[in-house]
């Protein structure tokens, strides 16, 4: 089963051409952060305006890298939700356009669905059922993946999200947009133990998170130093905080594999890119002889690929969107 498969969900128009799931011929990203950078975060209208420019060729691209025509694929599968309405609609409409006219089955997939599915990519011998921490700019999920595309969600982030956490804190340093990769840098040069910032337990899950607390004790960090003119180290902020966020992140997918007693780990979204966590997740798993799975950076990050993977496992399953397929803009995990 060769599926071309469609992602326009935020600020990255991309295409991708996937065999069986887990073989990528293809991987097309064309990424608008240069033109947001300039608003310091991604603004809707201009990011649904780019999808339309560059959407056509984004597919073209992937179809034509991928050594094939559209003949030689055997469905369209496409991210319906969550993310920006606008955004979202324009690879719907492209993607019913395509199925349609070339009579072809309709796949729409979760976006979370597809960080989650970019795991099996360079992991052929990665099945269900293991724990994945979702850790993307919008999403802080721990998610026991009891099959294909069965979910148990354990818990999420009572208010900010990981991604967005690291991008506020870079904000309040001036590292600029998008700032995860540019605390991940600045890090290697500071002190993870300068500053206590607090790790933060939500009250009635061992699972969920919160990391609004530990971006305001950052600002009020920066407020205070500001108030009685004092230096401050960024680079130690960043890692202080950094190690702050990782740490809450290892204690609770651990508790998650131990509960459950899953033997695999995988982590997945934007932030699984990040060195510290990687480092720290590894060590973790060594240590109690989990299995531990990451994507490739660029597969962490929004790109088609993953949704091709996790359109082959839903084609698999026997599902088929229909006609009227439409952008869900707050589409939960697990709903359809
Ligand atoms: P969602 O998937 O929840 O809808 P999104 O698609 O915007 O949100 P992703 O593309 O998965 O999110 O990830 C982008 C996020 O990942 C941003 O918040 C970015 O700062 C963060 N990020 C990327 N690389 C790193 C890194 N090396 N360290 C920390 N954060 C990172
Ligand atoms: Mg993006
Ligand atoms: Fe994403």
């Amino acid at each position: 089963i060769t599926i071309l498969a469609i992602e326009s969900s935020c600020d990255e128009t991309a295409a991708a051409v996937v065999r069986n799931g887990r073989t990528v011929l293809s991987n097309i990203i064309s990424s608008q952060i240069d033109l947001h950078k300039l608003y310091g975060g991604v603004v809707p209208e201009i990011a649904s305006r780019k999808h339309i420019e560059k959407i056509n060729q984004v597919i073209e691209e992937a179809l034509c890298e991928a050594d094939c025509s559209l003949d030689d694929i055997d469905a369209i599968g496409v991210t319906y939700g969550p993310g920006l309405v606008g955004a979202l609609l324009v690879g719907v409409a492209e993607a019913k356009a395509i199925a349609y006219a070339r009579n072809l089955p309709l796949i729409g997939v979760h976006h979370i669905e597809g960080h989650i599915s970019a795991n099996y990519i360079e992991n052929k011998e990665l099945e269900p059922p293991f724990l994945c921490l979702v850790v993307s700019g919008g999403h802080t999920h721990l998610v026991c993946v009891e099959g294909y595309g069965k979910y148990r969600i354990l818990g999420k982030t009572k208010d900010d999200a990981a991604g967005e956490a690291f991008d506020k804190v870079a904000r309040a340093i001036d590292l600029g947009y998008p700032g995860g990769p540019k605390i991940d840098k600045l890090a290697k040069e500071g002190n993870p133990d300068a500053i206590d910032f607090p790790r933060a337990h939500v009250g009635d899950s061992v699972y969920d998170f919160s990391f609004s607390g530990v971006k305001s004790a950052v600002l009020n960090y920066i407020n205070g130093c500001k108030m009685k003119q004092a230096e401050y180290n960024r680079a130690d902020i960043a890692a202080s905080f950094q190690k702050a966020v990782t740490d809450v992140l290892v204690d609770h997918a651990m508790a998650g594999v131990e509960n459950y007693g899953l033997k695999k780990l995988a982590i997945a979204g934007g932030v699984a890119s990040n060195s510290a966590l990687r480092a720290a997740m590894r060590k973790a798993c060594e240590e109690r002889d989990i299995e531990f799975y990451y994507p490739s950076p660029i597969l962490c990050t929004d790109n088609a690929a993953m949704i091709g993977a996790a359109a082959f496992y839903d084609y698999q399953n026997g599902i088929r969107s229909g006609w009227d397929l439409n952008a869900v803009p707050n589409l939960k995990l697990g709903e359809r």
